[in-house]
């Protein structure tokens, strides 16, 4: 499908009526370009490079994503622009909201088809948004359903920040205050998009997202954390395992990079950002919840300023683990707390849109979505759009 040539923003900021997201590989897509590729690209083509900041405006501050809109260019500028860009992100093809929670999914599609998944997630004084960066995913953590479906592509920088975008205006006048890298992929398998896509967020002179407010998730590849130090962002480190046995079983990435060297690692993030770290911990019944469990996490995390985000294992077709009780849950806490531990459960979200990464992308693809009824309760959705 071509891209709307007449298209005009609708109200400050919107691009509404962007609808996908044809391939004609031939042009860039401007949304995959950071400001000082974007300065390169209009040098390269004799023009000054403070144009790229008349771009980065128009379209990011104004919501104008048609060169000939854009008045404070020379007509021959103009021209030229479609000639070398082109304005292409992923087709929204489903927005459905929790009638639990308020949490708010979308999937969207590639031209090539494939789908994947952006959640809001609302919080007191928040408005999450998990962000996937690929489709599909290699780590083969054993407790994650998007796992299951093996990485087909890494998502481009533009294909990052256009969900960023779409759902900005999907949900305004409210605003994403927040955004993690914890939907479908593993970021640093995919960095240089990853990283960019951060760049054009945090631009001056477009989105001005704060890269305070951006935390990457990792399943550890080691070699990577140095660079989310210097990208600015946040680091969350899903654990989920204390020895390097277990760890081993439930995400393999462990065999490569072990819980010493992960912990090492993260020291050397802490040094280098002076930012504290969050641990994830996917709470697993009997495999990595025990009393003995907790003590370790204190040692592997001693001398890392930190919290640890307990998350009882969401249950989903196929999956061989099982959620933790309640009781079990709140003593697991008690005992991190106990030892002086900064530790939060997270709150289970979205249960009755398929909350967990993949899960919608699959009932869309119509493959198998069956929950048990512990599982999922209230499966009542509000399709909006
Ligand atoms: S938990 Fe994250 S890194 Fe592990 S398989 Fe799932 S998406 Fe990939």
């Amino acid at each position: 499908m071509p891209y709307p040539k007449n298209w005009v923003q609708g109200q400050k900021g919107s691009m509404e009526n962007i609808q996908d997201t044809s391939v004609s590989e031939a042009k860039i897509n401007f949304f995959d370009l950071t400001m000082d590729q974007l300065k390169e690209k209009i040098q390269s083509f004799g023009k000054e490079k403070y144009r790229a900041q008349q771009l980065y405006q128009w379209v990011y501050q104004k919501g104008v994503a048609d060169f000939s809109q854009m008045t404070n260019l020379s007509k021959e500028f103009r021209e030229e622009l479609p000639k070398l860009f082109e304005f292409r992100r992923p087709e929204l093809v489903s927005h459905l909201k929790s009638a639990i929670d308020g949490t708010q999914k979308f999937l969207f599609k590639l031209a090539e088809g494939m789908t994947f998944e952006a959640v809001l997630i609302p919080s007191k004084d928040r408005l999450t948004l998990c962000v996937s960066s690929e489709v599909g995913c290699n780590m083969a953590c054993r407790f994650c359903f998007t796992a299951k479906q093996k990485l087909q592509k890494r998502l481009s920088a533009g294909d990052i920040v256009s969900q960023f975008q779409v759902v900005n205006e999907k949900i305004a006048p409210e605003k994403i205050t927040n955004v993690v890298f914890m939907g479908m992929g593993e970021p640093l398998d995919n960095p240089d998009a990853v990283f960019n896509s951060i760049k054009i967020l945090n631009s001056e002179w477009g989105l001005n997202f704060s890269r305070k407010r951006v935390t990457i998730s990792t399943s550890g590849l080691v070699p990577g954390l140095k660079d989310i130090a210097k990208s600015g962002a946040r680091l969350a480190v899903s654990l989920n395992a204390t020895t390097n046995e277990m760890r081993d079983f439930v995400m393999p990435i462990n065999k490569k990079y072990p819980l010493e060297v992960l912990m090492e690692g993260c020291r050397e993030y802490y040094e280098l950002a002076k930012d504290g770290i969050t641990f994830e911990y996917v709470l697993l019944n009997d495999v990595n919840d025990t009393l003995e469990d907790a003590k370790r996490i204190k040692e592997l995390t001693r001398g890392i300023p930190s919290k640890i985000n307990l998350i009882p294992f969401n249950e989903h077709p196929g999956s061989e683990f099982k959620r933790p009780a309640s009781k079990k849950v709140f003593e697991f806490q008690e005992h991190l707390m106990k030892m002086g531990m900064h530790v939060l459960i997270r709150r289970t979200m979205g249960r009755d849109i398929y909350a967990a990464c993949g899960q919608l992308r699959s009932v869309y693809e119509g493959k198998p979505t069956h929950m048990t009824s512990d599982v999922m309760t209230t499966p009542e959705l509000t399709q909006l759009g």
